[in-house]
């Protein structure tokens, strides 16, 4: 198994970008939100824990979410490519993972970076629309749904993420910038750093010509 790193903030389009890519057999996505999100839903032990620092947009402690992460690796071998969206989040979940790829003998490719301006993510944030029942995500001025209101793909009424309101989207930005924001440069002076430019819509081009330099 080979791992990525995708890196970003908030509303810059990883989790997105990830399912796109993630429909290449023997590529799979692993987003730690959602994996968080699944553990509150399901009313798990690490997903009671969580729920208050995800409601108020802290993050959860490093050990519950590193914990969770192996037990998805552990449950996955036969995946070729994982690409791991919003984990690690801080400088010892990135120590953490590296013990854990050490450990497990899994090669870690690369890291890829998001770079999109804080205007842009506020506005994307902004127009995230989630549906409560089937995950699928839109976005009001990108991906908007066919039928205002309703998921494409189950027809459910979509809902805004409890914390994408402005108030608490500030808040997890500065906790962003305090907090991930230093793994940018823990990964460049690995050299393995690769920074795209987000801020745009045509992004595919871009990802497929960095995940090929970071496969080479
Ligand atoms: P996301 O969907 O990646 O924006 O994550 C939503 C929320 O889940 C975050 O605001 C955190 O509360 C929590 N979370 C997700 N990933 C992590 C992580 N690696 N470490 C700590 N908390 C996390």
């Amino acid at each position: 198994m080979n791992v990525v790193i995708l890196l970003g903030a908030p509303g810059s389009g990883k989790g997105t970008l990830a399912a796109e890519l993630a429909r290449v057999p023997g590529i799979r996505h692993l987003s730690s939100g959602d994996l968080l999100r699944g553990a509150v839903k399901q009313g798990t032990p690490a997903g009671l824990q969580a729920k208050a620092y995800m409601d108020a947009g802290n993050l959860v402690p490093d050990a519950l979410i590193a914990q969770m992460v192996e037990e998805v690796l552990d449950a996955d071998p036969a995946t070729h490519v994982l690409l791991l969206d919003g984990f690690p989040r801080t400088l010892p979940q990135a120590d953490l993972l590296g013990d854990l790829l050490a450990r497990k003998g899994v090669h870690l490719r690369g890291a890829l970076l998001l770079e999109v301006p804080d205007d842009v993510l506020v506005a994307r944030i902004a127009g995230r629309r989630v549906c409560p029942a089937c995950g699928a995500t839109f976005n009001l001025a990108t991906l908007p749904p066919k039928r205002d209101g309703l998921c494409d793909a189950c027809g459910a009424p979509l809902a805004i993420r409890k914390d994408d309101d402005p108030a608490t989207v500030r808040h997890r930005l500065d906790v962003y910038a305090r907090e991930t924001f230093p793994l940018i440069d823990y990964y460049r002076r690995r050299g393995l750093l690769h920074a795209v430019d987000a801020s745009g819509h045509d992004l595919e081009p871009k990802i497929e010509a960095a995940l090929r330099k970071i496969h080479d």
